[in-house]
């Protein structure tokens, strides 16, 4: 049975972050039951499609995020993780990674007791910073105390499988501070750490106040902050298995690997993407036109069927983030031809500038690739 991805999008948070471009709001009670009914509408309207359409496929993942998950009450969560096995054929439960996003100072014990009953088996934390003064900058609404207290209270809820999300390049941050968030999540003993560096996108606040870049880390500072949490977790055990994830051996997310891997995945909710059978979507991130019409994929999203180029080309710069690197046998197998009849002159020029190495039939970023990772990308577009 061919492997399927699922991605539930919760766009509420108690308020928004001054860096936060993601489809999210402000959360009130009454938009959120709203959108909980349009959400398990969808779920089953197009469940039912892909069932019939493709009975070959087997739910591998179920990745809730947002926006903050965990704003939800259990109930909720219940209701959509029933839509879901009554719509689509799980491989065997044990198997299958289901993680909800969350943020700390919004779970308690007894939501994190009820997420486990829902069949929740991994957790992500939000955490960012250690540091408190960092997390005041970043305008979130936890500090480091209730970090802890929310990773005790799901190690007590019987959560074995744990990611912390981590930043760098915080205004202010140093390599002091960002030892300090290292050791603090290393320390606890979590499975998984995504570490990715603050980005200033246009329309944020963050924008706005920071397009000078005073009081910014510049692009060395920022490397050199990459560099010192991979050396920093990699003496701890935990593998980095793609350019800004890192994991304790077996505990990669399966869900992420699967997108890297360009498996398909249905994306339910405001703003979802999905990749079915080369062929990539976008719902509305209009949530006047998502509670109304949830079933409108049709006429409220964004459609495009990928040319046999565009396989490729996401096939080489999403399998490029991974440690592993590309198969040449894999690209063989999957486009019917050799990687050189196709890509020769990029991964020579590539090669020749030190951002690859080809080794035992793979191709790999080499640090300085990673360091350049957006232009090799843009190599295969
Ligand atoms: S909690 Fe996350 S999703 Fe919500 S506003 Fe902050 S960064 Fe954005």
């Amino acid at each position: 049975m061919r492997p399927l991805g699922i991605y539930i999008h919760v766009p509420f948070c108690v308020r928004k972050c001054g860096y936060c471009d993601f489809l999210s709001m402000p959360s009130g009670k009454e938009g959120m039951d709203d959108y909980i009914f349009a959400l398990i509408e969808e779920i089953k309207g197009y469940g039912e499609k892909y069932k019939c359409e493709g009975s070959e496929y087997e739910v591998k993942s179920v990745y809730i995020g947002g926006g903050t998950p965990s704003l939800l009450l259990p109930d909720a969560v219940g209701r959509v993780m029933d839509s879901l096995h009554e719509t689509f054929a799980f491989a065997n439960d044990k198997g299958v990674e289901v993680t909800l996003e969350s943020n700390p100072g919004t779970v308690t014990m007894a939501s994190l007791n009820g997420y486990v009953k829902c069949g929740i088996n991994r957790l992500s934390i939000g955490l960012q910073s250690a540091n408190d003064n960092e997390l005041k900058t970043l305008g979130r609404i936890h500090d480091s105390a209730a970090f802890f207290k929310a990773f005790d209270m799901a190690v007590d809820a019987g959560f074995e499988n744990i990611n912390v999300d981590i930043m760098t390049a915080i205004p202010g941050q140093t390599l002091n501070s960002l030892e300090n968030t290292l050791k603090t999540v290393t320390g606890l003993g979590c499975t998984h750490i995504s570490a990715y560096s603050l980005i200033l996108e246009e329309g944020t606040p963050f924008y706005e106040k920071y397009s000078s870049k005073e009081g910014l880390p510049d692009e060395d500072e920022e490397r050199e902050m990459y560099h010192f949490t991979v050396s920093y977790l990699e003496r701890r055990g935990y593998l980095r298995y793609e350019i800004s994830n890192f994991s304790l051996p077996g505990y990669e997310s399966r869900h992420n690997t699967a997108y890297w891997e360009r498996d398909d995945y249905i994306g339910f909710g405001l703003g979802a993407s999905s990749l079915i059978k080369d062929t990539r979507y976008k719902n509305t991130a209009i949530m006047k036109e998502y509670i109304m019409s949830p079933l409108s994929r049709d006429i409220f999203s964004e459609q495009i069927t990928l040319s046999g180029r565009d396989r490729m080309a996401e096939y080489m710069f999403l399998g490029l983030r991974m440690s592993r690197g590309v198969s040449e046998d894999g690209f063989k197998k999957e486009f019917l031809t050799g990687i050189d009849g196709i890509y020769k002159n990029e991964l020579d020029a590539l090669k020749r500038d030190g951002l690859i190495l080809r080794d035992s039939g793979r191709i790999k970023l080499t640090e300085k690739g990673i360091d350049y990772g957006n232009y090799v990308f843009s190599r295969f577009l």
